[in-house]
Parts: structure tokens; C-alpha cells; sequence
């Protein structure tokens, strides 16, 4: 358990002008990048509130017990504890997509407020699970309020604060809507 371990530890310097980072879980500490230094499509136009990390260099390194840095150069610190238990409760887990930049979200025809773009969002895989287990695991694990989007293979599994459900694989939205109903009543 985490409790009473400041998830989204920022710190600044003192100096103007720069020196803010973040502390993750893993103790690892990340610089936040200035606003005036962000570059060209990485806005968040979610506002999620995440701050832009500067990953450069350290994408193999962990942000939680099996969570490594990837390419989440934006992430919510509720995302990171729900990744984690989702790993804890499944075993290993394959994140396809993390982090997207707005620019990359555009070019790849991305929903205009994807989640993605904050931070908020990955889509998971874990070996031998299907996309419906790693929803449901979600919803165990990272509370009613979250967005979930189901394929055969994979989930989509985002921190939104509200719930949503959609499906990549025809029939798995009711089935999950169903899991959420009983779960979430
Ligand atoms: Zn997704």
C-alpha cells in the first residue's frame, strides 16, 4: 500500500523560472519541462493538469516497482498506482500506448480529447488475458470513475474521474457495462 507516500511529490528549487520536478513512487525524480521550453504538439489540450516530464535518457528506468518510464512523459499519478496494481493483481503487463503527444494524436486520427494527451490513459496488455479480464481488473483496482475500452486482447484504461466504456471488438462494451453495473451499484 501507498498510503500516506505522496504519489506526486513536485519540488521546486527556489529559482525562478525552472527547477520543478516530479517524484515517483519509485523514488525516481523527473524534471518538469518549462512551459516556455514545451515543444510545438505537446500542449495538453485535455488540461489534465499533468505536468510535460523531460524523459530523455530515461525511458528503462521505473516510475513504480514494475512500472518503467516508457514513453510517458506525461502521467497521472493515479495512473501510475492503477497500472501498478493492475500488474500486481494480472502479472506482467505490455503498455501499447502511454503517453501520446497532441501532434502524434492528430496524425494517427486519435479522439480530439483522447486521454491519451494528458497522461491519463495506456492501453494494456498482459499475456494470456483478455481484454475483458484487464477491465475488469480496473475497475477492481483503480475504482468505478475510470474509462475503459475493450478489445479482445487488450483494454484501454484511462483515470478520467468519471466512468466510460467503449469496445475495439464487437459485444465486449455491454459486457463490461454489466461488470461495472454490479460492481459499481
Ligand atoms: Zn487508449
Amino acid at each position: 500500500m501507498l498510503s500516506g507516500v505522496p504519489l506526486w511529490g513536485s519540488s521546486n528549487d527556489g529559482s525562478s523560472g525552472g527547477g520543478d520536478s516530479v517524484t515517483f513512487p519509485s523514488d525516481l525524480v523527473l524534471p518538469i519541462v518549462d512551459k516556455a521550453d514545451i515543444p510545438d504538439g505537446y500542449d495538453d489540450p485535455t488540461r489534465s493538469g499533468n505536468p510535460l516530464l523531460d524523459v530523455r535518457g530515461k525511458h528503462a528506468e521505473h516510475i513504480h516497482t514494475n512500472v518503467t518510464v516508457q514513453e510517458f512523459a506525461r502521467i497521472d499519478p493515479k495512473l501510475v498506482s492503477c497500472v501498478q496494481d493492475i500488474r500486481n493483481t494480472l502479472g506482467p503487463v505490455t503498455i501499447n500506448s502511454g503517453y501520446r503527444p497532441h501532434l502524434y494524436n492528430n496524425e494517427i486520427d486519435g479522439a480530439s480529447q483522447s486521454q491519451h494527451m494528458g497522461g491519463r490513459a495506456a492501453d494494456i496488455a498482459s499475456s494470456g488475458k483478455s481484454g475483458l479480464d484487464i477491465a475488469k481488473t480496473a475497475i477492481d483496482k483503480c475504482g468505478c470513475n475510470i474509462g475503459v475500452g475493450v478489445g479482445k486482447s487488450y483494454a484501454h484504461v484511462d483515470v478520467r474521474g468519471t466512468y466510460a466504456s467503449w469496445e475495439y471488438d464487437p459485444g465486449l462494451e455491454s459486457d463490461i457495462n454489466e461488470y461495472h453495473a454490479n460492481v459499481c451499484k
